[in-house]
């Protein structure tokens, strides 16, 4: 009979797999009891579902057996089993789930085979440790059972075969020992039940071994006439459940190691990274759960695009009913991963039921509280810790913040973290306030595109030098949120563009509008030249050793415009902010602003467009006309 070939990517991770010089390889065990264990969930929920009682968890257990002389391992289930086509398409390609983050990582996985280890990936691992893999299923759903085969490699077949019952199993030919590598300690009792142990013991349906015993000959420790003597001994086989079954998140904390946790979480949540927390919660009362949570190190390479998916795994006492209630989480908590298990919930819950469900709305409140509450913590006693998941995940509580128009910012502000002016370090919006300078009346900020780059804005050099300080905000999304918020402990956001900074004295607004009161023709003239590019040119008093600088006068200020026509829109819809040159009145450039007019209306035409690009230029907005820019600068240079 033809071989069939695995598809591309699953040939080669199976190239990789077999040939491996990978030292965990206990782990496909591990991944084996997982796939059992998730098919028997399936087939228990189904047949709850469909109100089919009789069902016994301890009847649905996992069977492990051993053959030595044959050199065989099995691991049989009474799960939901595979069709024909189910069986081809499961194990004929490396499927969804947790396979696809590997096949991401597949490129680097050559020079870190470690990886491998770190996260499921499946069935495949089972050819880490056999020549040749053999699984015979039937599907719940079909009289016929099915066999697959595989040595490898090269490719598998399919072929009928029979099974009383519903359920899978599948048997390992272990590889043949070297020098190296003995493949034949999988094939011992206390190895095996070591690795149930270790990776397993949380499984919630028995993980079964027949094992050897030896027990006395009754009476035989005694003779004939009563006496005391050597007794004689008898081994036996006995059928041990090797798992304690209690799943993690119903263990106290204090019963779980951070290992196990760790364990858990890769393994469950395909991630090769341990999480930066775990975060257990059980309460009893209004709403009974247990919630095991953990905040990756991470964000998933999709995580800030549309595909990415929250939400919780949903267990009701014990049985998962879901994989990703979304209605579980917030969005601006959508990166936290986990399990809930409520005793609360109608096992024949719909989606659309779940959304209206009292108790499931009761736990997510309660969860977000807990959330935001270690986050704190975390903040409060580990900033670096902190400051590493805000760098992955800040994004979104930002975002949290504007999409809700401001409505989770009392919920969220503590959360947020901004590089500021000062020591160019992550700073609270509380800290911040807490050395805000005598009489500052606004929590200042200046929005770009990088730190280094704010750093040097002509706006911020007078605040700056007046011992004030400055938020940087880098992100598009920065100077929405600030809006959306409006202001922090009843202190204002400023933009260091804003007209009127309040730093000013009675004495020094005065003496500026008196400038420019006095400068209106030559002021007016700049703006002719510069056209519709601006909607004002002033003079100003916030600049000190630059000449010009841009602002936006309005609700749009420069960043903003630059982000929203970011966006795809068509040409008509772009927006423009209201741009407006401010040239510093102390500036030896504007003396000669002065000297042109109005007699030499021509150079000044030229100046105002140098200055203007210059503007730009320092904004990082790019140049209509470069060509025409340096143009006009060379003139100057050859004295024209
Ligand atoms: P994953 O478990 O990450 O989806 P696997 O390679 O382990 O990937 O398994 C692929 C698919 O094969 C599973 O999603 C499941 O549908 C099916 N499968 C594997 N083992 C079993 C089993 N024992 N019983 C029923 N289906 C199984």
């Amino acid at each position: 009979m033809a071989k069939k070939q695995f598809k591309a990517e699953s040939k080669r991770l199976l190239e990789l797999m077999i040939n491996s010089i990978y030292t965990n390889r206990e782990i496909f065990l591990r991944e084996l009891i997982s796939n059992a264990s998730d098919a028997t969930d399936k087939r228990y929920y189904n047949a709850l579902k469909e109100g089919q009682s009789g069902l016994n968890r301890e009847e649905l257990s996992i069977d492990l057996s051993v053959d030595r002389e044959a050199r065989t391992l099995t691991v049989s289930d009474h799960g939901c089993g595979m069709t024909k086509e189910e069986l081809e398409q499961n194990l004929g390609t490396i499927a969804k789930s947790g396979s696809l983050e590997f096949k991401r990582n597949n490129d680097t996985v050559g020079e870190d085979l470690d990886i491998i280890g770190q996260f499921g990936v499946g069935f495949y691992a089972a050819f880490m440790v056999a020549k040749r893999v053999e699984v015979i299923s039937r599907s719940q759903d079909s009289e016929e059972a099915w066999r697959w085969v595989s040595d490898g490699a090269d490719g598998y077949t399919v072929t009928p075969a029979e099974r009383a019952e519903c359920g899978t199993t599948i048997l390992l030919t272990l590889k043949d020992d070297t020098e190296q590598e003995k493949y034949g300690e999988f094939l011992q009792e206390y190895r095996l039940r070591g690795i149930v142990k270790k990776y397993s013991d949380y499984i919630r349906y028995p993980i079964r071994m027949p094992v050897e015993k030896s027990r006395m000959v009754e009476g035989s420790d005694k003779d004939e006439e009563g006496k005391d003597k050597q007794p004689e001994y008898e081994s036996y086989t006995e059928v041990e459940t090797l798992n304690s079954m209690v799943p993690i998140w119903k263990k106290r904390k204090n019963e779980v190691t951070e290992e196990e946790y760790n364990h858990f979480y890769k393994d469950k949540f395909y991630d090769f990274e341990d999480p930066l927390r775990v975060i257990t919660s059980s309460t009893e009362g209004l709403a009974t759960y247990n919630a095991l949570l953990f905040i990756p190190a991470h964000a998933p390479y999709n995580y800030y695009s549309r595909d990415y998916e929250k939400g919780l795994q949903l267990y009701s006492s014990g049985v998962l009913i879901m994989d990703k209630c979304a209605d579980l989480l917030p969005d601006h908590f959508s990166f936290v991963r986990g399990i809930v298990d409520s005793q609360d919930l109608s096992l024949n819950i719909s989606r659309e039921m779940l959304q209206h469900d009292r108790q499931l709305k009761l736990i997510a409140g309660s969860l977000e509280k807990k959330i935001k509450n270690e986050l704190e913590q975390m903040l409060k006693n580990d900033r670096e810790k902190y400051e590493k998941f805000f760098g992955e995940f800040g994004l979104q509580l930002k975002y949290g913040i504007y999409s809700s128009y401001g409505g989770t910012k009392d919920l969220l502000a503590d959360l947020l973290l901004y590089t500021t002016s000062s020591e160019k370090k992550y700073a609270t919006l509380k800290e911040y306030c807490d050395r805000m300078r005598e009489g500052q009346k606004y929590i200042y900020y200046a929005a770009g595109e990088s730190v280094a780059k704010l750093d040097v804005m002509p706006q911020n050099e007078r605040l700056k030098e007046q011992g004030y300080e400055i938020l940087y905000l880098t992100d598009d999304v920065d100077e929405f949120t600030l809006k959306a918020m409006r202001d922090y402990a009843g202190k204002e956001f400023k933009s260091t563009s804003d007209d009127d900074l309040g730093i000013d004295n009675e004495a020094e607004k005065e003496e500026i509008k008196k400038q420019n009161e006095e400068n209106k023709d030559l002021l007016s003239c700049i703006k002719e030249q510069l056209g519709d590019k601006v909607a004002d040119v002033v003079l100003t008093s916030r600049l000190k050793s630059y000449p010009v600088c841009l602002t936006a006068k309005g609700q749009i200020s420069l960043e903003m415009e630059k982000v929203l026509n970011a966006m795809p829109a068509p040409e008509a819809n772009k927006i423009k902010a209201q741009r407006v040159l401010e040239i510093n009145a102390g500036h030896p450039v504007f003396a000669a602003l002065k000297a042109l007019y109005p007699d030499n209306k021509e150079k000044l035409a030229s100046y105002a467009q140098i200055l203007y690009t210059q503007a730009l230029l320092i904004e990082g907005i790019p140049v209509e006309d470069p060509v025409a820019y340096t143009n006009a600068v060379c003139s100057l240079m050859v004295g024209e």
